[in-house]
């Protein structure tokens, strides 16, 4: 069979792109290896009808290409955890804090970690986001990690603690290991207060859960889409590319857009593309995470004056709520080792000790839980890009750029990731397929 265009992923970026070319009445064919659409978003439902989110789940106010999406789809956005009353939670081996300043902080630390986020944010606003490959002490930047630079900015070991169990709440990767240029672009393209502003990064959420985002595009999309379709080689000429799939069957396209994670891509034989790009798309790797959820009969931890947003030093990096009752959590690169080295029957009960450890015995009497190992699910490999010191270079500037008729879009060719990154770059991929006819 032969298409104009084949996408390759039925994520986010896949289908926001296959959506805007059958729009503009293209033959679009999306080519899905798994048995549903959405990729690093999927949800679930409790007998009580509660949604829970399983990857994927809040955006940012700052996050204008989604956004306009989910207005577009006429899905209604309501505020996320970040509107929860309550104070934060902080979690260490040594101690416990609720609110600000945590626990390990002395005099002086407060002062110290708001100058260096004027100073980090200053800084930031001379790296360009669409190119910080230009800024002339982009290689010096990127040699650094970010607690580094805190340190080489006179930063106690204290104040470089709380960055870095920000970061670990987040799943990044540790700052110690975060390039600083990244960690600039990332912060330049939604400039804000700090190195990361809660409410443009995270302050709303799809009432419906994130997935069904995905979910309404598939069901516009109808038989344009393939599942169980893994793509196993793809041979790119102008004019004519052919797709294999796993099975060994081919089809042939005009044009192919890649929306494929850069884990499962690597083990796509590519042909016809430059050794550059390949070698440039190769390099990309993303953090390894896992998100586990408990379901809960109610808040419990507002009666303490808990938000139920936690940073931990735990096997578990963070919690918040993602819904009435119930606690998202995420485990970071640098404990998945630990999970999955803990015997499948005995992660769950760890991880809800830990929980129960800030918010009390309640926790161990969640109704359900679900736990999902994004970082060796074999069509994923990761969670969100992850940039140790060095690699925005290595990378280089052919990050998120295309090689007609090789169209390159997903989460993985913004900045940072997110679902901002898979429809912004989706959309601007279908957009140049489109213009280059
Ligand atoms: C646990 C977790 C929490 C997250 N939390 C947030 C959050 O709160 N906010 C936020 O903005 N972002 C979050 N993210 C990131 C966000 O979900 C992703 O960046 C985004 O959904 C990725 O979309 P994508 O289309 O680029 O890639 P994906 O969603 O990974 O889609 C790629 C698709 O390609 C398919 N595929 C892979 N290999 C092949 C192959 N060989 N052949 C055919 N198909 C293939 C996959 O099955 C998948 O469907 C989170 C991610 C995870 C995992």
């Amino acid at each position: 069979m032969h298409h104009d265009v084949i996408v390759l992923g039925a994520g986010l970026a896949g289908l926001a792109a296959a959506r805007d070319l059958a729009a503009a009445g293209t033959d679009v064919l999306v080519l899905e290896a798994r048995d549903r659409v959405g990729g690093r978003v999927e949800q679930t439902r409790t007998p009580d009808g509660r949604t829970v989110q399983l990857g994927g789940e809040v955006v940012g106010l700052a996050h204008t290409a989604y956004l306009r999406l989910a207005e577009e789809l006429d899905l209604e956005l309501v505020p996320s955890y970040v509107a929860e009353p309550g104070r934060i939670t902080r979690s260490t081996p040594e101690g416990l804090s609720p609110g600000d300043p945590p626990h390990w902080f002395g005099p002086g630390d407060s002062a110290q970690h708001e100058r260096l986020g004027r100073e980090f944010g200053e800084l930031a606003a001379t790296v360009n986001p669409d190119d910080p490959w230009s800024h002339p002490d982009a290689t010096a930047l990127d040699r650094l990690s970010v607690a580094d630079w805190l340190r080489s900015r006179h930063a106690s070991a204290a104040v470089v603690r709380l960055w870095d169990i920000g970061q670990l709440a987040l799943a990044g990767g540790s700052y110690e290991r975060v390039s600083l240029l990244a960690a600039l672009r990332k912060s330049a393209a939604v400039p804000g207060m700090g190195d990361y502003d809660y409410d443009d990064w995270e302050g709303v959420r799809l009432a419906a859960g994130s997935a069904t985002l995905a979910e309404v595009m598939g069901r516009e999309l109808g038989p344009r889409i393939r599942l169980g379709s893994p793509v196993a080689a793809l041979d790119v000429r102008p004019g004519h590319c052919t797709v294999r799939l796993g099975t060994g069957e081919g089809l042939t396209t005009g044009a192919v857009v890649c929306a494929l994670p850069v884990g499962p891509l690597r083990s796509v034989a590519v042909t016809g593309v430059s050794d550059a790009r390949l070698a440039s798309l190769h390099r990309q790797r993303q953090a390894v995470a896992a998100k586990f959820a408990a379901v809960y009969d109610r808040p419990f931890w507002r009666a303490a004056g808990l938000s139920g947003l936690s940073e931990a030093e735990g096997v578990l990096g963070s919690t918040w709520p993602q819904h009435e009752g119930v606690l998202s959590a995420l485990v970071p690169p640098e404990r998945y080792g630990v999970l999955l080295g803990t015997p499948p029957h005995r992660r769950t009960p760890e991880l809800l000790a830990e929980v129960a450890g800030m918010f009390g015995d309640e926790a161990l009497r969640p109704s359900s839980c679900h736990l999902r190992m994004w970082g060796t699910d074999p069509w994923t490999q990761g969670y969100v890009t992850q940039w140790p010191p060095g690699e925005v270079m290595g990378v280089g500037p052919l990050h998120g750029t295309h090689e007609p008729p090789f169209y390159v879009c997903g989460s993985d060719q913004w900045v940072a990731g997110y679902m901002e990154g898979a429809v912004r770059t989706g959309r601007a991929a279908a957009e140049e397929a489109l213009r280059r006819g």
